[in-house]
């Protein structure tokens, strides 16, 4: 069937009319949500330049992106879930959790049409401390006030699997706090807490306000509880923070973590998906240059990598075309 043919189709199924412009070019109105995390991470940047590329091709292939603000992976599998988001980003945990129905979404049940679409980069566990807090590792954090991620995010829900591995309750802790990451190098330097906690690609703003504004370090992240994670599960792996990123930050800081995956589920047409993975990887070099976290990637690895839920249909079509399947 041609391109104009399943546009028509589709057009015809959900009772919309198909406009067919005097270029020749087919425009239906389909339109993508993509959601992503809080303004200041690294998702909602993600999930911006997917759209600034679908956006590109619109008048060609007719699909509109546009990008939410989310709380997060958590929200961002339950809303895609519930049928109210088309895709999103998620931490890889939280996809092989989703899509077994493990761990936190045990009670859901498996999330079978949970599909991936790609990975993209790399999230280490990060704590970032103030310096006069004394927090080098991440056991140092018994006893100090912690923000360990808004309610929704993966952030959060990492945190409870590692500080539950490590034997340790939130009661350890002085202080939850569970601000959105947007709130937290401002709380760090008002010493409002002694450190916040995510998971999130490098380098990123945040991360570096904290380090200028008042001098924040980056605390390890190791010991048998780490290592027995990265063991035995397949979407945990060990990481470092790079030394010389942030200001102040001289020596590599060994940590573990997980990967960005980008995912959506079976109620989002093959045709759709095809056409936001061809924006992306049909300008690829375009793609790498909207964040500084993406520079390393390469697509052969972002179509395996961090991923459990199996690939859309939509995804690989195109990875087929591209031989890469
Ligand atoms: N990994 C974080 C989460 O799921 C989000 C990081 C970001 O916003 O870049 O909650």
């Amino acid at each position: 069937m041609s391109f104009k043919k399943l546009l028509a189709a589709s057009a015809a199924v959900a009772g919309l009319t198909l406009a067919v412009g005097v270029s020749g070019n087919a425009s239906a109105a389909e339109f993508i949500t993509i959601g992503t995390g809080g303004v200041t991470g690294v998702y909602y940047p993600t999930g911006g330049a997917i759209c600034r590329l679908v956006n590109k091709g619109r008048k060609k292939h007719g699909v509109r992106c546009s990008v939410e603000s989310t709380g997060g992976s958590v929200y961002n599998i339950n809303t895609i879930r519930a049928g109210e988001l088309d895709m999103g980003v998620a931490q890889s945990d939280w996809q092989y959790h989703a899509y077994n129905g493990t761990a936190k979404f045990k009670d859901q049940g498996p999330f079978k049409e949970l599909r991936a679409v790609f990975s993209v980069h790399a999230e280490p566990v990060t704590i970032v401390a103030r310096k006069d807090s004394g927090i080098k590792t991440v056991a140092d954090l018994v006893g100090k006030r912690v923000n360990i991620g808004n309610p929704g995010s993966g952030t959060e829900a990492t945190w409870n699997v590692m500080w539950s591995a490590m034997g340790k309750t939130n009661k350890d802790l002085k202080l939850v706090a569970q601000m959105k990451s947007a709130e937290t190098p401002g709380a760090l330097c008002d010493n409002k807490i002694d450190a916040f906690f995510w998971l999130v690609g490098m380098p990123n703003s945040l991360n570096k306000e904290a380090a200028t504004t008042c001098d924040a370090v980056f605390a390890s992240v190791t010991g048998p509880a780490v290592d027995g994670l990265v063991k035995k599960n397949p979407f945990y792996r060990y990481a470092k923070i790079p030394g010389g990123m942030y200001r102040g930050n001289p020596n590599d800081i060994p940590t573990f973590g997980v990967g960005a995956t980008f995912v959506s589920s079976t109620k989002a047409p093959a045709s759709t998906v095809y056409q936001v993975v061809k924006a992306v990887f049909d300008n690829f070099a375009a793609f790498k240059k909207f964040h500084p976290a993406f520079a390393n990637l390469k697509e052969k690895e972002m179509i395996k990598d961090a991923l459990s839920a199996p690939l859309h249909d939509g995804a690989i079509k195109y990875y087929k075309e591209k031989g890469w399947m």
